[in-house]
Protein backbone atom coordinates (compact mmCIF):
# COMPACT_ATOMS: atom_id res chain seq x y z
CA UNK A 1 0.00 0.00 0.00
CA UNK A 2 1.32 3.64 -0.91
CA UNK A 3 1.60 6.22 1.85
CA UNK A 4 -1.74 6.90 3.50
CA UNK A 5 -1.38 10.60 3.69
CA UNK A 6 -4.44 12.22 2.23
CA UNK A 7 -6.63 14.88 2.71
CA UNK A 8 -10.34 13.90 2.12
CA UNK A 9 -12.70 16.81 0.88
CA UNK A 10 -15.98 16.51 1.34
CA UNK A 11 -18.25 18.60 -1.39
CA UNK A 12 -21.37 17.68 -0.09
CA UNK A 13 -20.51 19.20 3.23
CA UNK A 14 -18.77 22.22 1.27
CA UNK A 15 -22.05 23.07 -0.45
CA UNK A 16 -24.49 22.55 3.17
CA UNK A 17 -21.91 25.06 4.22
CA UNK A 18 -22.74 27.61 1.51
CA UNK A 19 -26.41 27.53 2.04
CA UNK A 20 -25.82 27.85 5.91
CA UNK A 21 -24.23 31.35 4.78
CA UNK A 22 -27.51 31.69 2.03
CA UNK A 23 -29.98 31.54 4.96
CA UNK A 24 -28.47 33.28 7.15
CA UNK A 25 -28.05 36.06 4.61
CA UNK A 26 -31.40 35.32 2.33
CA UNK A 27 -31.46 38.32 0.83
CA UNK A 28 -27.84 38.87 0.51
CA UNK A 29 -26.18 37.49 -2.97
CA UNK A 30 -23.20 35.48 -1.63
CA UNK A 31 -19.66 35.82 -3.10
CA UNK A 32 -18.10 31.95 -2.18
CA UNK A 33 -14.36 32.95 -1.55
CA UNK A 34 -12.25 30.70 -3.22
CA UNK A 35 -8.62 32.59 -2.82
CA UNK A 36 -5.58 30.80 -2.34
CA UNK A 37 -6.41 27.47 -4.16
CA UNK A 38 -10.01 27.46 -2.00
CA UNK A 39 -8.25 27.68 1.32
CA UNK A 40 -6.24 24.70 -0.01
CA UNK A 41 -9.18 22.58 -0.75
CA UNK A 42 -8.86 22.98 -4.31
CA UNK A 43 -10.49 25.39 -6.52
CA UNK A 44 -10.95 23.65 -9.49
CA UNK A 45 -13.20 21.22 -7.79
CA UNK A 46 -14.61 23.53 -4.74
CA UNK A 47 -15.43 25.83 -7.92
CA UNK A 48 -17.36 23.52 -10.13
CA UNK A 49 -18.93 22.07 -7.23
CA UNK A 50 -20.66 25.37 -5.71
CA UNK A 51 -21.45 27.17 -9.23
CA UNK A 52 -24.76 25.19 -9.75
CA UNK A 53 -26.04 26.93 -6.43
CA UNK A 54 -23.46 29.73 -6.00
CA UNK A 55 -24.20 33.61 -6.99
CA UNK A 56 -20.47 34.49 -6.96
CA UNK A 57 -17.03 33.55 -6.59
CA UNK A 58 -14.02 36.23 -4.79
CA UNK A 59 -10.70 35.73 -4.90
CA UNK A 60 -7.95 37.87 -4.13
CA UNK A 61 -6.21 38.38 -7.16
CA UNK A 62 -6.80 38.90 -11.41
CA UNK A 63 -4.67 35.43 -11.65
CA UNK A 64 -6.95 33.47 -9.79
CA UNK A 65 -10.23 34.69 -11.33
CA UNK A 66 -8.41 33.66 -15.12
CA UNK A 67 -8.53 30.56 -13.38
CA UNK A 68 -12.09 30.29 -12.58
CA UNK A 69 -13.00 31.71 -15.77
CA UNK A 70 -10.46 28.95 -17.84
CA UNK A 71 -12.33 26.70 -15.80
CA UNK A 72 -15.52 27.65 -17.59
CA UNK A 73 -16.91 29.52 -14.34
CA UNK A 74 -19.45 31.98 -15.82
CA UNK A 75 -21.05 33.22 -12.59
CA UNK A 76 -19.77 37.11 -11.24
CA UNK A 77 -15.92 37.06 -9.91
CA UNK A 78 -15.04 39.43 -7.56
CA UNK A 79 -11.05 40.30 -7.44
CA UNK A 80 -11.01 41.53 -3.76
CA UNK A 81 -7.38 43.15 -4.22
CA UNK A 82 -8.32 44.60 -7.62
CA UNK A 83 -5.87 45.11 -10.78
CA UNK A 84 -1.97 45.40 -10.08
CA UNK A 85 -1.31 47.17 -13.33
CA UNK A 86 -3.30 48.67 -16.28
CA UNK A 87 -3.11 44.86 -18.23
CA UNK A 88 -5.17 43.50 -15.49
CA UNK A 89 -8.09 45.86 -15.64
CA UNK A 90 -8.06 45.11 -19.33
CA UNK A 91 -8.21 41.15 -18.81
CA UNK A 92 -10.84 42.02 -16.03
CA UNK A 93 -13.01 43.91 -19.32
CA UNK A 94 -12.06 40.83 -21.25
CA UNK A 95 -13.76 38.15 -18.63
CA UNK A 96 -16.14 40.07 -17.09
CA UNK A 97 -14.71 40.36 -13.66
CA UNK A 98 -15.46 42.57 -10.91
CA UNK A 99 -12.56 44.64 -9.54
CA UNK A 100 -12.01 46.30 -5.80
CA UNK A 101 -10.90 49.15 -6.24
CA UNK A 102 -8.99 50.81 -3.39
CA UNK A 103 -6.34 53.40 -4.51
CA UNK A 104 -6.30 56.59 -6.52
CA UNK A 105 -4.11 54.73 -9.15
CA UNK A 106 -6.33 51.67 -9.75
CA UNK A 107 -8.66 54.64 -10.47
CA UNK A 108 -6.31 56.29 -12.77
CA UNK A 109 -6.08 52.67 -14.72
CA UNK A 110 -9.69 52.33 -15.30
CA UNK A 111 -10.28 56.03 -16.41
CA UNK A 112 -7.91 54.54 -19.30
CA UNK A 113 -10.10 52.12 -20.61
CA UNK A 114 -11.42 53.06 -23.71
CA UNK A 115 -14.17 50.38 -24.17
CA UNK A 116 -16.17 47.80 -22.18
CA UNK A 117 -17.82 47.13 -19.16
CA UNK A 118 -16.54 46.77 -15.57
CA UNK A 119 -18.07 46.24 -12.58
CA UNK A 120 -16.40 48.36 -9.44
CA UNK A 121 -16.22 47.90 -5.84
CA UNK A 122 -14.61 51.06 -4.23
CA UNK A 123 -13.24 49.80 -1.00
CA UNK A 124 -13.81 51.66 2.25
CA UNK A 125 -11.06 51.93 4.91
CA UNK A 126 -13.24 52.42 7.61
CA UNK A 127 -10.83 51.64 10.55
CA UNK A 128 -9.12 47.93 9.80
CA UNK A 129 -5.92 50.35 7.16
CA UNK A 130 -5.02 48.09 4.97
CA UNK A 131 -6.67 48.90 1.84
CA UNK A 132 -9.51 50.83 0.90
CA UNK A 133 -9.98 54.82 0.40
CA UNK A 134 -10.70 57.06 3.36
CA UNK A 135 -14.69 57.16 4.25
CA UNK A 136 -14.51 61.47 3.31
CA UNK A 137 -12.70 60.38 0.29
CA UNK A 138 -15.33 57.85 -1.20
CA UNK A 139 -17.62 60.45 -2.55
CA UNK A 140 -15.44 61.98 -4.64
CA UNK A 141 -14.02 58.55 -5.83
CA UNK A 142 -17.48 57.53 -7.07
CA UNK A 143 -18.33 60.58 -8.49
CA UNK A 144 -14.99 59.92 -10.28
CA UNK A 145 -15.50 56.25 -11.67
CA UNK A 146 -19.49 57.41 -12.20
CA UNK A 147 -18.43 59.70 -14.93
CA UNK A 148 -16.20 57.05 -17.01
CA UNK A 149 -18.28 54.93 -19.55
CA UNK A 150 -16.17 51.62 -18.79
CA UNK A 151 -17.66 51.69 -15.58
CA UNK A 152 -21.47 49.99 -15.41
CA UNK A 153 -21.92 49.05 -11.68
CA UNK A 154 -20.97 50.64 -8.33
CA UNK A 155 -20.91 48.96 -5.04
CA UNK A 156 -19.19 49.64 -1.99
CA UNK A 157 -17.07 47.62 0.03
CA UNK A 158 -15.54 47.33 3.02
CA UNK A 159 -14.16 44.82 5.97
CA UNK A 160 -14.47 44.03 9.49
CA UNK A 161 -11.13 44.37 11.84
CA UNK A 162 -12.90 42.17 14.90
CA UNK A 163 -15.61 40.54 13.69
CA UNK A 164 -14.75 37.08 14.61
CA UNK A 165 -14.82 38.11 18.53
CA UNK A 166 -18.81 39.01 19.03
CA UNK A 167 -19.42 42.34 20.56
CA UNK A 168 -16.20 43.38 19.95
CA UNK A 169 -16.41 47.15 20.39
CA UNK A 170 -14.57 47.97 17.33
CA UNK A 171 -16.73 46.44 15.45
CA UNK A 172 -19.23 49.10 16.08
CA UNK A 173 -16.79 51.84 15.26
CA UNK A 174 -16.38 50.36 11.81
CA UNK A 175 -20.04 50.68 11.73
CA UNK A 176 -20.46 54.09 12.66
CA UNK A 177 -17.49 54.94 10.44
CA UNK A 178 -19.18 54.25 7.44
CA UNK A 179 -22.76 55.50 8.35
CA UNK A 180 -22.65 59.06 6.04
CA UNK A 181 -21.85 56.59 3.42
CA UNK A 182 -25.61 55.45 3.69
CA UNK A 183 -26.49 58.60 1.97
CA UNK A 184 -24.94 57.74 -1.30
CA UNK A 185 -27.35 54.67 -1.29
CA UNK A 186 -24.86 52.31 -3.01
CA UNK A 187 -25.36 48.32 -2.26
CA UNK A 188 -22.58 47.46 -0.12
CA UNK A 189 -20.57 44.26 0.86
CA UNK A 190 -18.97 44.13 4.46
CA UNK A 191 -19.35 40.83 5.33
CA UNK A 192 -16.91 38.03 6.13
CA UNK A 193 -18.25 34.70 7.22
CA UNK A 194 -17.96 36.06 10.96
CA UNK A 195 -20.21 39.23 9.77
CA UNK A 196 -22.69 36.75 8.28
CA UNK A 197 -23.41 35.07 11.44
CA UNK A 198 -23.22 37.76 13.66
CA UNK A 199 -24.01 41.29 12.29
CA UNK A 200 -27.63 40.35 9.96
CA UNK A 201 -27.94 44.36 10.05
CA UNK A 202 -24.15 44.62 7.59
CA UNK A 203 -25.53 41.59 5.45
CA UNK A 204 -26.29 44.51 2.56
CA UNK A 205 -26.85 43.76 -1.10
CA UNK A 206 -23.95 40.67 -0.91
CA UNK A 207 -21.59 38.87 1.75
CA UNK A 208 -18.24 37.65 1.32
CA UNK A 209 -18.20 34.06 3.30
CA UNK A 210 -14.55 32.65 3.06
CA UNK A 211 -13.78 29.81 6.03
CA UNK A 212 -17.50 29.03 7.26
CA UNK A 213 -17.87 27.56 3.74
CA UNK A 214 -14.86 25.11 4.40
CA UNK A 215 -16.17 24.02 7.66
CA UNK A 216 -14.57 25.65 10.69
CA UNK A 217 -15.84 28.84 12.75
CA UNK A 218 -15.21 32.46 12.15
CA UNK A 219 -16.35 33.42 15.53
CA UNK A 220 -13.65 32.64 18.39
CA UNK A 221 -16.33 31.82 21.00
CA UNK A 222 -18.24 29.17 19.21
CA UNK A 223 -17.40 25.87 17.57
CA UNK A 224 -18.17 25.12 13.67
CA UNK A 225 -20.81 22.44 14.72
CA UNK A 226 -22.28 24.70 17.28
CA UNK A 227 -23.17 26.65 14.20
CA UNK A 228 -23.94 24.15 12.33
CA UNK A 229 -21.25 23.74 10.18
CA UNK A 230 -19.50 20.85 8.35
CA UNK A 231 -16.21 20.06 7.92
CA UNK A 232 -15.08 19.62 4.71
CA UNK A 233 -11.78 18.60 5.07
CA UNK A 234 -10.16 15.79 6.84
CA UNK A 235 -6.57 15.10 7.00
CA UNK A 236 -5.72 11.85 7.58
CA UNK A 237 -2.63 9.11 7.39
CA UNK A 238 -2.03 6.06 9.36
CA UNK A 239 0.40 4.41 11.86
CA UNK A 240 3.50 2.80 10.42
CA UNK A 241 5.23 2.05 13.43
CA UNK A 242 4.84 0.87 17.09
CA UNK A 243 7.03 1.19 20.00
CA UNK A 244 7.15 0.62 23.42
CA UNK A 245 9.36 3.39 25.41
CA UNK A 246 10.62 2.70 28.32
CA UNK A 247 10.29 5.38 31.62
CA UNK A 248 12.88 8.31 31.32
CA UNK A 249 13.55 7.38 27.41
CA UNK A 250 13.16 10.24 24.75
CA UNK A 251 11.08 10.17 21.55
CA UNK A 252 12.49 11.97 18.35
CA UNK A 253 14.51 14.84 17.39
CA UNK A 254 16.68 17.08 20.13
CA UNK A 255 14.77 14.90 22.63
CA UNK A 256 11.97 17.08 23.16
CA UNK A 257 9.78 14.53 24.48
CA UNK A 258 10.91 12.35 27.67
CA UNK A 259 8.60 9.64 29.03
CA UNK A 260 7.54 10.13 32.53
CA UNK A 261 6.45 6.46 32.48
CA UNK A 262 6.59 3.56 30.33
CA UNK A 263 4.43 4.23 27.09
CA UNK A 264 3.53 3.51 23.79
CA UNK A 265 4.48 5.51 21.04
CA UNK A 266 2.79 5.48 17.22
CA UNK A 267 4.89 7.13 14.50
CA UNK A 268 2.29 8.09 12.38
CA UNK A 269 3.58 8.92 8.36
CA UNK A 270 2.79 12.76 8.33
CA UNK A 271 5.12 15.65 8.48
CA UNK A 272 5.45 19.15 8.44
CA UNK A 273 6.31 18.53 4.45
CA UNK A 274 2.79 17.52 4.24
CA UNK A 275 1.76 20.83 5.84
CA UNK A 276 1.36 19.28 9.41
CA UNK A 277 2.64 22.41 11.28
CA UNK A 278 5.99 21.68 13.32
CA UNK A 279 4.31 24.26 15.34
CA UNK A 280 2.36 21.75 17.16
CA UNK A 281 2.80 21.46 20.80
CA UNK A 282 3.37 18.91 23.12
CA UNK A 283 -0.37 17.61 23.58
CA UNK A 284 -1.76 18.66 20.14
CA UNK A 285 -4.30 16.22 19.63
CA UNK A 286 -5.14 13.30 16.72
CA UNK A 287 -8.08 11.22 16.71
CA UNK A 288 -6.85 7.45 16.60
CA UNK A 289 -9.94 5.14 17.01
CA UNK A 290 -12.17 7.43 17.77
CA UNK A 291 -10.11 8.82 21.03
CA UNK A 292 -7.84 12.17 21.01
CA UNK A 293 -4.05 11.51 21.71
CA UNK A 294 -1.80 13.29 21.95
CA UNK A 295 1.18 13.95 19.76
CA UNK A 296 4.77 13.40 21.68
CA UNK A 297 8.11 15.08 20.79
CA UNK A 298 8.54 17.31 17.50
CA UNK A 299 6.82 16.90 14.22
CA UNK A 300 9.62 16.16 11.46
CA UNK A 301 8.89 16.46 8.12
CA UNK A 302 7.96 13.22 7.27
CA UNK A 303 6.28 11.90 10.62
CA UNK A 304 5.05 12.72 13.91
CA UNK A 305 4.98 10.52 17.08
CA UNK A 306 2.04 10.14 19.54
CA UNK A 307 1.20 8.58 22.32
CA UNK A 308 -0.77 5.86 22.52
CA UNK A 309 -0.17 4.18 25.73
CA UNK A 310 -3.24 2.17 27.12
CA UNK A 311 -5.12 1.88 23.89
CA UNK A 312 -5.88 -0.93 21.16
CA UNK A 313 -3.94 -0.26 18.10
CA UNK A 314 -2.55 -1.45 15.21
CA UNK A 315 0.16 -0.97 12.05
CA UNK A 316 -2.18 1.06 9.96
CA UNK A 317 -4.88 2.25 11.92
CA UNK A 318 -6.42 5.53 10.18
CA UNK A 319 -5.00 8.24 12.12
CA UNK A 320 -7.27 11.90 11.80
CA UNK A 321 -5.17 14.73 12.05
CA UNK A 322 -8.22 16.92 11.61
CA UNK A 323 -11.84 16.90 10.21
CA UNK A 324 -14.80 14.92 11.11
CA UNK A 325 -14.48 14.03 14.86
CA UNK A 326 -11.54 16.58 15.40
CA UNK A 327 -11.46 20.33 14.59
CA UNK A 328 -9.08 22.23 12.56
CA UNK A 329 -9.90 25.29 15.04
CA UNK A 330 -9.17 23.28 18.01
CA UNK A 331 -5.85 21.97 15.86
CA UNK A 332 -4.97 25.25 15.16
CA UNK A 333 -5.05 26.52 18.85
CA UNK A 334 -2.22 24.25 19.70
CA UNK A 335 -0.05 25.41 17.04
CA UNK A 336 -0.83 28.96 17.72
CA UNK A 337 -2.52 29.80 14.31
CA UNK A 338 -5.93 29.66 13.00
CA UNK A 339 -7.26 26.62 11.02
CA UNK A 340 -6.78 28.83 8.14
CA UNK A 341 -3.69 28.51 7.49
CA UNK A 342 -3.45 24.90 8.73
CA UNK A 343 -5.80 24.74 5.26
CA UNK A 344 -3.47 26.53 3.37
CA UNK A 345 -0.46 24.97 3.97
CA UNK A 346 -1.22 21.81 2.72
CA UNK A 347 1.76 20.48 0.40
CA UNK A 348 1.49 19.19 -2.73
CA UNK A 349 2.65 15.91 -1.69
CA UNK A 350 -0.69 15.27 -0.27
CA UNK A 351 -3.31 13.50 -1.93
CA UNK A 352 -6.67 14.70 -2.13
CA UNK A 353 -9.75 12.72 -2.47
CA UNK A 354 -12.65 14.20 -3.44
CA UNK A 355 -16.47 12.90 -1.87
CA UNK A 356 -19.79 13.94 -3.34
CA UNK A 357 -19.10 15.72 -6.51
C1 LIG B 1 -10.70 36.53 2.63
C2 LIG B 1 -11.71 37.60 2.65
C3 LIG B 1 -13.03 37.31 3.02
C4 LIG B 1 -13.46 35.98 3.60
O1 LIG B 1 -13.13 35.97 4.97
P1 LIG B 1 -13.51 34.73 5.90
O2 LIG B 1 -13.05 35.16 7.25
O3 LIG B 1 -12.73 33.57 5.39
O4 LIG B 1 -14.96 34.54 5.78
C5 LIG B 1 -13.97 38.33 2.89
N1 LIG B 1 -13.61 39.55 2.44
C6 LIG B 1 -12.35 39.87 2.13
C7 LIG B 1 -12.02 41.23 1.66
C8 LIG B 1 -11.35 38.90 2.23
O5 LIG B 1 -10.09 39.22 1.91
Amino acid sequence: MARATQAIIDLHALRENYQLAKRAAPHSCAYAVVKANAYGHGVAQVANALAPSADGFAVACVDEAVTLRELGILLPVLVLEGPMDLQECQTAIDLDLQLAVHNAQQVQWISSLSSGCIHVFVKVDSGMHRLGFAVHEVPGVVSQLRALNVVSDIQLMSHFACADETGHPFIEQQIKAMAPLAAMKLPMSLCNSAAVMTLPQCHQHSIRPGIMLYGSSPLVDKTGSQLGLLPVMTLQSEIIALHDVRAGDSVGYGQAYIAKQDCRIAAVAIGYGDGYPRSAKKGTPVLIRGQKRPIAGRVSMDMITVDVTGMEVALGDTVTLWGTGLSADEVAKFCDTISYELFCQITARVKVRYLGS
